[in-house]
């Protein structure tokens, strides 16, 4: 038992790390899926701004350079490739700088005209357009230092969110030709990332989760999903720089309350489901113990049992053998002796036979082989022919003993030797168990679908805490009376028995110092017919619906 609980105590604290454990993995796991969505837009978003230039690699780009050499245009499939790209919203226009031309001093560069599709000269061109190209030559000198694998012709340097910068390159002279410089629309930029938010997180309003684009240069939000929720830094729980855009940023926060409040109930949840579990196991525990314990008690009165019997059995046994052989050898020849001891031999043969066939029966019982012969009876004859018979003795052992058994009662399906060892052991009880008033009460009586027997005694009484367990079997109640009284606690258990098996049930009411009534109850005979009572027989039979037969035997 003390193992048992030290298992569950050890258990449930187990249960209660590993749950409590799972809640916080759960926390921690949904932040880290909250993450991998921001760096999901970030990644969408360059997918998108590099897209058009795919196609920029196929080109071999010192053919593009020879021919715009040579006639101061460059081929179709190259400026393909750029209209491709202006037809994104993300850029406004773009400018080719060859690499020979600084346009940080004023040069004239090359503006891509839609209208014509193709690259004009201009001087009016976007202090952006230097800084573009100033990035792109940083980012290709780094290239090159870092080993250029020859894989790519060109190179793609971001200034800010201002302008994207693709240096082409000469594969064969590892050097630069020129530089495109593409000029981003910011409300583009802005319009195509606010989507993705809402679409990656949905509005604040309905999930919890706000998440806002961020300028921390201007310290501006630029986007965001959480419409009725102003910006404040205590309110962000994680920040995502944007890869390409290192003056923006993606913040969020996570909606922990909400989430956690669930997971919380959920921990509340699964606490009632460990405690009910928890307390089943107890239960089981406490059954397991209790049902030992009563096994321990009954193999305990089991062994008094077979101890006592042993000694029953040998008392009568060497007082028939001493009266026999006295017999025997012809030391006793008067005649009053011989018929004493003659006496003896019988009283005691008549003990003995009464201990073996109780043994038998409870064998019998045990081995599931009580076979029982039922017919239709009037228990009102059976106790009647009982009483009949006992009743000399009953009144040699100083009982008053009264009846009230109605005639006319339906049949009941009985066997009537099953009721016969109900009635003798029920009897033998109220006489074992009445020490000052002497008095036993047989009464028959209907209810209902029932036929009842009762039998009263004014006897010791049972104690209301004992009553549930005298029919269990060698059960004894533990008071003076029953200690000096013979018995092995088995007679109730076989009592009991005879009753199931004749279908019927038996309930007992009992106080101590007053005396106890055992009720035995059988169903009716479905027929209803009254069996013929050998009381209720002749002429006047007819005009006595309930004829009593009260009796009074005094002892
Ligand atoms: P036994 O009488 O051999 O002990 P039983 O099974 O007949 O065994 O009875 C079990 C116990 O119930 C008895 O030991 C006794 O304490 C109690 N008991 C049974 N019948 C009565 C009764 N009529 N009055 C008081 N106690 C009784």
């Amino acid at each position: 038992m003390a193992l048992g609980l030290i298992a569950i105590i050890a258990l449930t604290g187990l249960n209660v790390y590993s749950l409590t454990d799972l809640r916080d993995t759960r926390l921690e796991a949904d932040h880290e899926r909250r993450n991998k969505q921001l760096q999901n837009i970030d990644f969408q978003l360059t997918q998108e701004m590099n897209k058009p230039f795919f196609g920029l690699d196929k080109l071999n780009l010192n053919s593009v350079e020879a021919q715009f050499r040579r006639t101061g245009k460059f081929p179709e499939a190259f400026k393909e490739e750029v209209v491709q790209a202006l037809s994104s919203d993300l850029f406004n226009e773009v400018y080719y700088t060859a690499i020979d031309v600084n346009p940080c001093e004023g040069q004239p560069i090359l503006r891509f005209d839609a209208d014509s599709n193709e690259f004009m000269s201009t001087y009016e061109y976007p202090k952006l357009v230097c800084d573009g190209t100033g990035v792109a030559r940083t980012r290709v000198n780094t290239v090159f230092i870092n080993n250029y694998d020859d894989e790519h012709n060109n190179v793609i340097g971001y200034d800010t969110h201002r302008t994207l910068n693709i240096a082409l390159m000469d594969l064969f002279e590892r050097s630069t030709i020129g530089y495109l410089t593409f000029i981003f629309d910011k409300e583009s930029l802005i319009n195509y990332i606010k989507p993705s938010i809402v679409e990656e997180f949905g509005l604040e309003d309905e999930t919890g989760v706000a998440v806002w684009l961020y300028d921390w240069v201007k310290d501006e939000v630029l986007a965001t999903n959480a419409q009725n929720l102003s910006f404040s830094v205590d309110l962000v729980d994680n920040t995502e720089s944007l890869a390409n855009f290192p003056d923006w940023s993606l913040k969020i926060r996570y909606n922990t309350e909400e989430s956690g409040a669930a997971y919380t109930t959920e921990l509340i949840k699964n606490f009632l489901v460990l405690g009910t579990a928890v307390l089943m196991l107890f239960g089981a525990l406490l059954f397991m113990f209790t049902t030992a314990q009563k096994e321990r008690k009954l193999s305990i009165r089991q062994a008094d049992f077979i101890a006592n019997v042993t000694h029953e059995l040998k008392t009568p046994l060497a007082v028939m053998q001493a009266a026999g052989e006295n017999i025997a050898d012809g030391r006793v020849t008067e005649e009053d002796r011989l018929q004493k001891y003659g006496d003896h031999i019988y009283n005691e043969s008549i003990r003995l036979r009464k201990m073996i066939e109780k043994l038998l029966d409870v064998a019998k019982v045990d081995a599931g082989r009580a076979l029982i012969k039922p017919a239709a009876h009037s228990l009102g004859d059976l106790v009647s022919a009982f009483v009949e018979h006992h009743n000399p003795y009953l009144v040699d052992k100083g009982f008053t003993v009264t009846t009230n058994l109605q005639d006319n009662l339906p049949a009941v399906y009985i066997d009537p030797d099953s009721f016969e060892t109900i009635l003798s052991n029920l009897t033998e009880n109220a006489i074992k168990y009445s020490s000052n008033t002497k008095a036993v009460h047989y009464e028959i009586v209907q209810d209902g679908n029932f036929i009842t027997c009762s039998i009263t005694d004014k006897g010791v009484g049972i104690p209301k805490k004992e009553q549930k367990f005298i029919f269990d079997k060698f059960y004894r109640v533990e008071d003076p009376l029953t200690a000096t009284t013979k018995g092995h606690g088995l007679g109730l258990s076989i009592i009991k028995n005879h009753v199931d098996l004749n279908g019927g049930s038996i309930s007992l009411e009992s106080e101590p110092g007053k005396g106890t009534t055992f009720s035995v109850s059988f169903p009716i005979l479905a027929e209803n017919n009254p069996v013929k009572s050998a009381a209720t027989t002749g002429p006047s039979q007819n005009h006595q619906s309930t004829n009593k037969k009260n009796i009074e035997y005094v002892g």
